[in-house]
């Protein structure tokens, strides 16, 4: 990333942003609000942002409330990540049709309108990574994700106001994005300016932002904003010790805490729904009444329901114990088998999101407790 771009971009310019993108083709996508929360959605211009508002979250609470300046970006997460339009809750994938005497089958996945995300934080930054890992490549790499992907377009913000919930900084995935992004902004606030450095990450990053008005940022606005960040980073709330987690969750398979999880969890499978790195899926068959057309779709499973372990004649995982066992050693254990890297990136979704406030750092922690 050495030698692009680093320049301030002045809020009264900030739409010059979306025209760029809109110009070159790209269908906007950012946080805007809906039912009191900030969601992702198709947006077009700065106004369809949540301007002035935040969040205030903690386990099993979100509220949205206003903010006493006129930020763009003054909230954290919602209860959705970007895996809505890139591996969708629900897609068809194989379409088949009679006919005569002859079936047809076509793939259903098609070319899309490149895509530009407007607001990613950095952990949701390595959300996408992970994401590129398990669906962009390999074994179980998926044509409708791979399609999605290779045209987006990221613009980051980094968190210089961290979430009740976030615990980014001890997962080493933010609150400053360090790739894997074309654009990334910091906001910021300095005697009654408001303005965003924005770093360019790729050339093509470089190229939409120098068709916005902008001057090159110089060391001490760079420096302001790393100030903001490390103070950010300090002010974080929630941590996860991630020091040899692998080894020590498997240590942990059989400690009691896990029936006592179980009496709090109510499998509503919440967790997984809001979690940008839960990519499980079931497949769906459908016919029409006549025979002569049938589907095959992808739907979002979670592994907290029974059926999503049935196999001929029985669910593997019948208990909640089981159950949210699966999906706690699966992001922090598992997964590192599988993948080569943690399944969890501190978002802090699953904690604001569980309507009995089970939180993972504390449950992480507990288990550090009796590992020692
Ligand atoms: S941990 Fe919380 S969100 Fe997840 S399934 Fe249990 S009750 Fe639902
Ligand atoms: S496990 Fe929880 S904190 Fe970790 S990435 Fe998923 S939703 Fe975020």
């Amino acid at each position: 990333m050495k030698n692009l771009m680093i320049a301030i971009v002045e809020r009264k310019d900030f739409q010059s942003l979306f025209d760029a993108l809109k110009k070159k083709g790209y269908q906007i996508s950012g946080p805007t609000l809906r039912d009191n929360a900030v969601i992702y959605d198709n947006i077009s211009s700065v106004e369809d942002l949540p301007v002035g508002w935040t969040d205030k979250q903690d386990a099993g609470r979100y509220r949205l409330e206003k903010s006493d300046r006129a930020s763009l970006f003054g909230y954290v997460l919602g209860p959705q990540s970007w895996k809505k339009f890139l591996y969708p809750a629900e897609h068809t994938f194989l379409n088949i049709s009679r006919n005569g005497k002859r079936f047809e089958v076509g793939s259903a996945e098609e070319e899309q309108q490149p895509q530009a995300f407007i607001g990613v934080r950095p952990c949701e930054l390595q959300a996408l990574a992970i994401y590129d890992r398990v669906l962009g490549e390999g074994e179980f790499a998926a044509t409708s994700y791979q399609l999605r992907r290779k045209k987006l377009f990221i613009t980051a913000v980094n968190c210089i106001q961290p979430g009740g919930t976030c615990f980014c900084a001890s997962m080493k995935t933010g609150p400053k994005a360090t790739g894997g992004f074309d654009l990334a902004l910091t906001e910021m606030f300095d005697s009654g300016r408001h303005y965003f450095l924005t770093e360019a990450g790729t050339k093509l990053g470089e190229e939409v932002l120098k068709q916005i008005p902008n001057r090159e940022a110089g060391e001490k606005d760079i420096l302001a904003a790393e100030e903001a960040l490390r103070k950010a980073s300090e002010k974080m709330g929630r941590r996860l010790d991630i020091k040899d987690i692998k080894e020590m969750m498997y240590r942990r398979f059989d400690d009691p805490h896990w029936e006592e999880i179980s009496q709090r969890c109510m499998t509503c499978g919440n967790c997984t729904m809001v979690c940008p790195t839960c990519f499980c899926v079931n497949v769906e068959d459908t016919t029409s009444l006549d025979g002569r057309e049938a589907q095959r779709l992808r739907k979002w499973d979670s592994c907290f329901t029974v059926d999503f372990s049935y196999i001929h004649g029985g669910s593997i995982r019948a208990t909640t114990t089981s159950r949210y066992r699966q999906w706690m050693m699966h992001k922090l254990s598992y997964w590192q088998d599988q993948f080569g890297m943690l399944g969890c990136v501190g978002c802090g979704r699953c904690i604001t999101w569980c309507p009995v406030g089970i939180d993972i750092t504390e449950e992480a922690a507990y288990f550090r407790k009796e590992d020692k």
